[in-house]
């Protein structure tokens, strides 16, 4: 007789810890969409039949390399750099790369299993990878942040291509990186093909591809609270990070008519009372971005402001709307229940995975409208699905067009979670289920159309 195709979920759960030991972030993430799922696909046969849940949580494959550079100092440097292909069922493997000390291979197994997902919600033919390497960019000199770079590349150019697996930044990773790397690729293989994303204007790059994350996190929020008869007009907004996804949360968040109160970096948060308006932000973007410095360096510029150091995270300061923006796990049960204590009505994550499972259930409890990250901050690989295309049809859309598709595409994830999220009554949106079915949904139809491959 054969044995029951049927899983138990602890019983799948446990599996994934033991068959990936010492990966609790990549347990975290295949925990939460596999509870979500379970429910869904507990009649429905072939699920369960072709083991869909167990072939989904296992990365197509992981590829780990030894990158060398040397440092101005003239010292060779070892730095182990990786790509996990997670799944390609719906089209090439696509997602970004981060340079970041904390990297290991949980992290980025974690991050490539969800962007499979997310990249599903975009409505876009793009499959779920992830790479990086444990190399701090901080304090590193333009020419060894090259070296490191073109190293990197060295041994990823032959793992990628424009319809193999399309790589694009992350945390440590931005234009600056991306020219590098696409400009070592292209010396490899002589080819210039939309095999990166990310790129500068001047070689393939999208308009509207830096600020697509940040913008694509405020378009959910703002269809969140639309949904609930609300606005973003007045609204006081507390964020997180202040890379690339905080400082163009901030900026969509003024232009919608929204004030933000903070910003942070690893060393601490700003908390400006008076508003970071446009010029703020401009500065900030100047001081990361150009000078490389630090979020406390804004109160000298900007006397009403305090600095609140010691790694001090943001989540004390009473608002109306959240955007965690700068890492995973950096908002906790505590520090949910603190921001529900305050008043908070709407979570948006910039980020991936920044609220820890229990922080997720306390929002869920109090009933605040909560957008995770997979379908919140889907606007940046939507957008570099656009430069995809752009690349392919030799063609570059101008910055309205663009405009008026990433709004687009926003909506329709936004919809897409309301078809499996909305609960019974019309009231109360689970949009971290809505996403995690819709994403599984058309990832794991794919995979049954192949059959056992
Ligand atoms: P950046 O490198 O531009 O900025 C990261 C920001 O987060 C910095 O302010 C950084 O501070 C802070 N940060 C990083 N690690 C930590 C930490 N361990 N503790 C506290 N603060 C930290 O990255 P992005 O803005 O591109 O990415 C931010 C998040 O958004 C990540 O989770 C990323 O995966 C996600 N994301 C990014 C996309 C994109 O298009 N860039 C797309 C979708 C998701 P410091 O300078 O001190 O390190």
């Amino acid at each position: 007789m054969a044995v029951s195709d049927h899983v138990d979920l602890n019983a799948f759960i446990e599996g994934v810890k033991k068959r990936n030991p010492g990966q609790p972030e990549f347990a975290q993430a295949v925990t939460e969409v596999a509870v979500d799922i379970y429910d869904f696909i507990a009649d429905k046969e072939p699920y369960h039949k072709y083991q869909i849940l167990r072939r989904i949580a296992e990365p197509d494959r992981v590829i780990s390399f030894r990158v060398c550079w040397e440092d101005d100092g003239g010292n060779i440097r070892v730095q182990r750099g990786w790509r996990v292909q997670n799944n390609n069922s719906i089209g090439p493997y696509k997602g970004g790369i981060r340079f970041h000390p904390s990297v290991t291979e949980s992290v980025l197994k974690f991050l490539a299993f969800e962007q499979t997902f997310k990249n599903a919600l975009t409505g876009l033919p793009m499959g779920g990878g992830k790479g990086g390497a444990n190399f701090n960019p901080k304090g590193k000199s333009a020419n060894e942040v090259m070296r490191f770079c073109q190293s990197f590349m060295n041994e990823l150019y032959r793992h990628i291509g424009a319809d193999v697996d399309v790589p694009a930044g992350d945390i440590g990773v931005g234009g600056r990186e991306i020219g590098y790397m696409f400009g070592q690729y292209k010396r490899l293989t002589n080819e210039f093909t939309g095999v990166l994303t990310g790129k500068g204007l001047e070689f393939g790059g999208s308009l509207i591809r830096t600020e697509a994350t940040g913008y694509g996190a405020v378009y959910f929020l703002h269809e969140m609270l639309k949904h609930q008869g609300k606005d973003l007009v007045g609204l006081n907004a507390v964020i997180s990070g202040s890379g690339n996804v905080a400082t163009h949360a901030a900026e969509k968040i003024n232009q919608l008519g929204g004030k933000v109160l903070t910003l942070s970096d690893s060393e601490g948060y700003i908390y400006d009372p008076d508003g970071i308006t446009q010029d703020k932000v401009n500065f900030i973007k100047e001081l990361k971005n150009v000078k490389r410095g630090r979020i406390s360096e804004y109160v000298k510029e900007f006397k009403g402001a305090q600095f609140h150091g010691g790694g001090a995270r943001p989540w004390s300061v009473p608002c109306d709307v959240a955007l965690p923006c700068a890492t995973q796990n950096e908002l906790n049960e505590e520090e949910a229940k603190t921001l529900v204590k305050n008043g908070v009505i709407a979570v948006s994550e910039g980020a991936n995975m920044p609220t820890t499972l229990e922080g997720t259930h306390v929002f869920k409890a109090a009933k605040v409208i909560f957008a995770p990250g997979k379908a919140a901050n889907a606007g940046g690989v939507a957008v570099s699905g656009l430069e995809m295309s752009q690349n392919s049809a030799r063609i570059s859309w101008k910055e309205e067009e663009l405009q008026r598709m990433l709004l687009d595409i926003m909506q329709g994830i936004h919809s897409r979670c309301l078809e499996y999220g909305s609960t019974a009554g019309g009231g109360y949106v689970d949009y971290v289920k809505g996403a995690n079915i819709a994403g599984f949904k058309k990832v794991a139809d794919a995979m049954l159309a192949y059959g056992v491959v």
